[in-house]
């Protein structure tokens, strides 16, 4: 199972607050920087750069929204929790953050939190989560870069999450062995098509 016909749609500049509802279902990735992001986008999309790697983190306010079979986006909004950040500026990314899913949140099919399984979920991830379960939109949890771990490391990180994100799914995915890219895709593909 892959997602299919996939096309970069448009960029949405946060900073103007332009009006964009068009009624389409959306997947939101969330993320910090680094955890891998574009790499398990490119490997669900099946293309080796669609999705550009973040190299000037907290600078670009946009959100990125590629079309999945005509019907559907997936969208990627800037990492949040940029430690190196001025304070004005991160609570400026932050709260573009919030606008969006805020906005958007009635066509919101699922928010992916991504998590780097070996550094953990951090205080800021479980802010975001929080938040997120406020507007009461449904959750996955992708731990990233799993070929990292050990069987004990992995299992150990999957514990965390399950403690830190109870109840919630938990996909854990390596983009460089594309290990279970395909049930994160059957994820995606499922919440898209539920009414
Ligand atoms: P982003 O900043 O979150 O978009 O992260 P990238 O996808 O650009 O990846 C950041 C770094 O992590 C790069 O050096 C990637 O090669 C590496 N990386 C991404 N995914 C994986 C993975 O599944 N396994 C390993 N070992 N490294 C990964």
């Amino acid at each position: 199972m892959k997602l299919s016909d996939v096309q970069f749609h448009k960029s949405v500049g946060l900073w103007s607050k332009e009006v964009f509802i068009d009624e389409i279902g959306e997947v939101i990735f969330v993320w910090r920087s680094n955890v891998g992001k574009s790499s398990i986008m490119n490997a669900l999309f099946e293309k080796k750069d669609l999705v550009k790697t973040s190299s000037r983190p907290g600078k670009t306010l946009l959100a990125n929204q590629f079309k999945v079979e005509n019907k559907y986006y997936l969208t990627d909004l800037p990492g949040y929790g940029f430690a190196k950040l001025g304070k004005n500026l991160k609570e400026q990314l932050d709260g573009l953050i919030s606008w969006y899913l805020e906005e958007k949140a009635e066509y919101i099919k699922k928010v992916v939190i991504l998590i780097d399984s070996k550094l953990w979920a951090q205080e800021v991830d479980i802010e975001m989560y929080k938040y997120i379960l406020e507007l009461e939109l449904p959750v996955t949890i992708v731990l990233s870069k799993t070929d990292k771990l050990s069987k004990s490391e992995l299992w150990k990180s999957l514990m965390h999450a399950r403690d830190k994100f109870f109840w919630q799914e938990i996909i854990p995915v390596s983009s460089t062995k594309k290990d279970w890219i395909a049930e994160l895709t059957k994820s995606i593909k499922a919440c898209l098509l539920a009414k």
